[in-house]
């Protein structure tokens, strides 16, 4: 199992995002964060998704 939590992300959120792959982590985390958070998908940028992808941890 891998989460990634908001918070760490940077958001002001206690929401953790829960998969057992990371495209699984981004798209449970999509819902949250477009609508929580109001951001669009064009601001998912290549070097964002880096950001996300190097926070998730496995547990
Ligand atoms: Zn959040």
């Amino acid at each position: 199992m891998k989460k990634l939590s908001c918070r760490e992300s940077g958001f002001d959120c206690d929401y953790t995002i829960e998969g057992y792959t990371d495209e699984e982590i981004f798209r449970n985390g999509e819902k949250n964060v477009f609508n929580k958070h109001g951001m669009k998908k064009e601001e998912f940028t290549p070097h964002f998704n880096e950001k996300l992808r190097s926070r998730i941890k496995d547990t």
